[in-house]
């Protein structure tokens, strides 16, 4: 029976939002296929196998909590980490759990900390939050899906991106990176960064079952091809119903 390892990186500090709703989704739409997961939970002080792992996740954080990880991540876990983005382990990093990948967080009271600096991207905090509903239109080969994801936004880091990194789409309704230059998130090999929390992944199944795949395939190269279609039905439901309203929204206003 195929099998993913999922390591769950500081579950209990960056877990905003309910962002460990996208490690149930991952998980579940694993089982309903046959496949089975074993999920990792890697706390400070736990030692990242950056072998082991398919899918590493991270979730969201205020200032604080990041800087509660910044010592384990930078200087205990940092080179293991950045060994499994370059070998293609896919990652999943939201908000602040993406924001430490890059080269530092300067946040809105003017406090530098340098980070992993594992993807060529900085972030800089405001006082003003960038709060609200998100669409998101994938810069991702979707091969038909759905291209659009929605989740919800609050932070007050403004994250550029280096030349060589790809944003993760384009915002069709709320901030995104900065609120400036009409992107959100990055791309950078197998390591899917982005702002929206929600959980995202459980009404975004496509999404889900893209960064599945792209595990499988990495994982189990030819012997895979594509996960077989399950009963979407309430999951599509969610993700139409919130687009639809959002994008509605949006057309209404640009009256
Ligand atoms: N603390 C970071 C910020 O405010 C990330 C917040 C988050 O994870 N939602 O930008």
């Amino acid at each position: 029976m195929p099998t993913l390892e999922i390591c769950h990186l500081y579950p209990d500090i960056l877990n905003l939002y309910g962002d460990r709703g996208n490690i149930i989704s991952l998980k579940m739409r694993s089982l309903w296929r046959g496949i089975d997961v074993n999920i990792h939970n890697v706390s400070p002080g736990d030692a990242f196998y950056p072998e082991l792992y398919d899918i590493v996740f991270m979730g969201g954080g205020q200032d604080y909590e990041q800087q509660i990880i910044h010592e384990d991540i930078v200087k205990v876990k940092g080179e293991a980490i950045k060994e499994a983005i370059e070998n293609n382990t896919v990652f999943l990093c939201i908000c602040g759990g993406f924001q430490v990948l890059g080269k530092y967080y300067k946040s809105s009271d003017g406090k530098e900390t340098e980070f992993l600096g594992a993807i060529d991207l900085w972030t800089i905090g405001e006082k003003k939050r960038l709060a609200g509903n998100i669409v998101v239109e994938l810069n991702l080969e979707m091969h038909g899906k759905d291209t659009r994801v929605a989740g919800f936004e609050n932070h007050a880091g403004r994250t550029y991106l280096g030349k060589d990194v790809k944003p993760l789409g384009k915002v069709l309704t709320g901030y995104g990176n900065n609120g400036i230059d009409g992107f959100e998130g990055a791309v950078y090999k197998n390591t899917y960064c982005t702002y929206l929390h929600g959980s995202l992944l459980p009404k975004n199944p496509d999404f889900a079952d893209y960064l599945l795949e792209a595990a499988l395939k990495k994982k189990y190269g030819g012997e895979f091809s594509k996960l077989f279609e399950i009963d979407d039905t309430l999951e599509k439901l969610a993700h139409d119903t919130v687009i639809n309203r959002l994008l509605k929204g949006l057309k209404h206003k640009n009256k």
